[in-house]
């Protein structure tokens, strides 16, 4: 099975000036759309596990299942554990077998994120699983919030290289004005930021919330240095979408294979037009 470390999957597509989609799964016909995609575009690819689906899910079987899913994927992947506030959580994800996790402490003090990121660290890296942290807020939308309050939020330079250095990180989260889920209005990323964050930092850099944000900013954060982009709420849209056109045209359509499996359709050509978008089509060969 071509399973590869975040690590080297990361630093392969920052150094070449592309990004690594890393796309959300949810169930079993959503595991298929991205590994489907991904052999289509020949793209190495992330597919990540987040919290709402371990919960319903649980974190092991969503591991099986995406091993059940390889057996005719030849392109590089990597499973990633998204926004983990656990520590025994990412521990249970290393031993499962995940290449990369993810130690979310940006609702914690600095050195108690620094912390914890760090020991999370220490166990990653003597088994070459990359290690994403963050720091900085990276909110739900945040129709809420002022402008003021907007600009606190974004990463400063020197917490983005402190927190770098001291907790070892593979690549870091910053916040640079993208939120989770859907946009009220048109997002306008912090550019400036992020080109000096990458020019302290010297890591990769990911980008939450990559769902709406404009093609061009997308493309100007990955040539300022962010090499993953995590997407979700555009393929769940796309996902659901597809399943409510079959149930819209025939109410009574209730060949599960038959919704769910348009459903997956329609995610599968969602995640080839994002793996476009971040330059990573026809990457696979590079490793
Ligand atoms: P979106 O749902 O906004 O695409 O964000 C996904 C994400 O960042 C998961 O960590």
């Amino acid at each position: 099975m071509p399973y590869i470390s975040g690590n080297t999957m990361i630093q392969q597509a920052w150094k070449n000036g592309y990004s690594i989609g890393a796309f959300s799964a949810h169930n079993a016909e959503t595991i298929r759309a991205i590994l489907l995609a991904a052999q289509q575009e020949q793209a190495p690819i992330m597919i990540q596990v987040g919290q709402k689906v371990i919960s319903v899910m649980g974190l092991q079987p969503m591991k099986a299942m995406i091993d059940a899913f390889m057996h005719d994927i030849t392109v590089p992947v990597c499973i990633h554990l998204d926004h983990s506030r656990n520590f025994k959580q990412t521990m249970q994800a290393v031993q499962a077998g995940f290449q990369s996790v993810m130690f979310d402490g940006s609702h914690l003090s600095f050195d108690e994120n620094v912390r914890i990121t760090r020991a999370v660290a220490d166990v990653a890296h003597a088994l070459d699983i990359g290690v994403e942290g963050e720091i900085g807020k990276i909110g739900g939308t945040e129709d809420d919030i002022s402008v003021d309050e907007k600009d606190a939020l974004i990463t400063s330079c020197d917490e983005a290289l402190q927190f770098s250095e001291l907790t070892t990180v593979d690549y870091l989260a910053v916040s640079i004005g993208t939120a989770h889920g859907l946009y009220k209005q048109e997002p306008q990323l912090a550019l400036d930021r992020l080109r000096e964050i990458r020019e302290v930092v010297k890591k990769p850099i990911v980008l939450h919330g990559g769902s709406g944000v404009p093609d061009d900013q997308i493309r100007e954060a990955i040539a300022r240095g962010v090499a993953k982009i995590n997407v979700d709420t555009e393929l769940r849209q796309a996902f659901t979408q597809g399943v409510s056109e079959v149930l819209n045209r025939d109410p009574e359509e209730f060949v599960l294979a038959v919704s769910l499996g348009h459903g997956r359709d329609m995610m599968q050509a969602k995640v080839a037009e994002k793996i476009r978008l971040f330059g990573s089509q026809g990457k696979a060969a590079q490793f």
